[in-house]
């Protein structure tokens, strides 16, 4: 009888998180922007070379604080890929912009740059290219559209932690990126993300809507001696016990990494003969993409296949998932969104795609995972 059960995900603790929030308690300071926020900022600042970066309540909130920042206007239009989470959209819907859909590559399941051009409007403000599984868009081409069109590029980084396109963390690169510390994500902490932001114009209005539309943060320096309501804005940063958890995780950062990569090339040697059979496609990584590992996905023949070895897996007590209704496809994004052209890859993507489970920890069942998958397949 098989007892024990294989999850998709389980999130990862270094064992610092309850010292270092047990250090914000002693500190008396529990409200946002404290120590510990300093400290998380300051490392993301470093770690990324970007100007600013602001801790959020998720990697949602930080694409909303980019939407405003972008000056996102009613029937403005947004490029992104339909093969990506709902908050891609969402934070531009928000305020009123419209949601153009480009297909993906069907290699990285990236955003496909060579079909951005041709969806460019004289409303287009912005392109949002999301790093699928940590692996990197064609930032070179992207940028080189963006400045052509004089166009704004916000990446959506919320997988991407860790990673780099030639050598450049993801994030980075455009003018503003956002990350996501949500559970399922590499770095966690419960819920919670970051904005970073590149292109300086921006650094002193992001602290103003960080700050519920305020100067809080001008005040505080010194800068200005009266505390007052100057923009819009809302409450984006998280209180310093989330902070405090975030810190425990970020210093172990490559060690996390490390670990997530050696996970992912156990499955990527395993299943190379099912590739070469024809029976899976196993993820593609290009030579300029470092990866940080956030997920293993294989690619499946069909929705039949993918649905039957998922069904076969959890018959095992293996839990695999699959992702994601196309944004186009979905009953609000029918309404509210516009596709740029058929999206087969997408429709394909969202079909035969399968992810396997990567926690740290998962290792001692890896070599179950990998028999049971050959099993359903042969
Ligand atoms: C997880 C994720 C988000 C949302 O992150 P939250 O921190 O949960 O708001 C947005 N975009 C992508 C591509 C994601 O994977």
């Amino acid at each position: 009888m098989n007892v024990i059960s294989i999850p998709f995900n389980k999130p990862y603790m270094t064992g610092r998180e309850l010292w270092y929030i047990a250090q914000a308690h002693t500190n008396g300071h529990l409200s946002g922007n404290g120590i510990f926020t300093k400290k998380c900022q300051s490392w993301l600042e470093v770690q990324t070379k970007t100007q600013k970066a602001l801790l959020t309540h998720s990697c949602t909130a930080a694409l909303e604080m980019a939407a405003i920042l972008a000056n996102i206007q009613p029937g403005d239009e947004v490029i992104m890929p339909s093969y990506t989470f709902v908050s891609t959209a969402n934070a531009f819907v928000l305020r009123g912009g419209i949601p153009v859909f480009v297909d993906i590559r069907p290699d990285t399941l990236n955003i496909d740059e060579t079909k951005i051009e041709a969806a460019i409007t004289a409303k287009t403000k912005a392109i949002i290219p999301v790093h699928y599984a940590g692996v990197a868009c064609e930032m070179d081409s992207i940028m080189d559209i963006a400045q052509r069109y004089d166009i704004l590029v916000i990446e959506d980084a919320a997988q991407g932690i860790m990673s780099t396109y030639k050598g450049r963390p993801l994030g980075s690169i455009g003018h503003m990126g956002t990350y996501s510390f949500h559970e399922t994500k590499n770095i966690i902490s419960g819920e919670g993300g970051a904005l970073l932001i590149n292109d300086v114009r921006f650094v002193e209005r992001a602290e103003i809507i960080w700050e519920k539309g305020t100067n809080r943060s001008q005040f505080f320096r010194g800068q200005v001696d009266k505390y007052t309501w100057i923009d819009i804005g809302s409450s984006y940063l998280p209180g310093e016990v989330i902070a405090a958890f975030l810190f425990a995780q970020i210093e172990e950062a490559d060690q996390i990494t490390q670990k997530r990569r050696e996970i992912w090339s156990v499955f990527h040697q395993a299943l190379a003969p099912l590739e070469k059979s024809g029976k899976l496609r196993r993820p593609v990584v290009p030579p300029e993409c470092e990866k940080n590992a956030h997920m293993y996905y294989i690619l499946l023949p069909n929705l039949t296949i993918r649905n039957h070895v998922i069904e076969q897996l959890k018959a095992s007590d293996i839990h695999t998932v699959f992702h994601y209704v196309p944004l186009h496809d979905s009953p609000f994004g029918k309404n509210h969104g516009r596709m740029a052209d058929d999206l087969p890859v997408t429709r394909m993507a969202s079909n035969c795609l399968l992810r396997l489970p990567l926690w740290l920890g998962v290792e001692v069942h890896q070599q179950k995972i990998i028999n049971e998958l050959t099993a359903c397949l042969i």
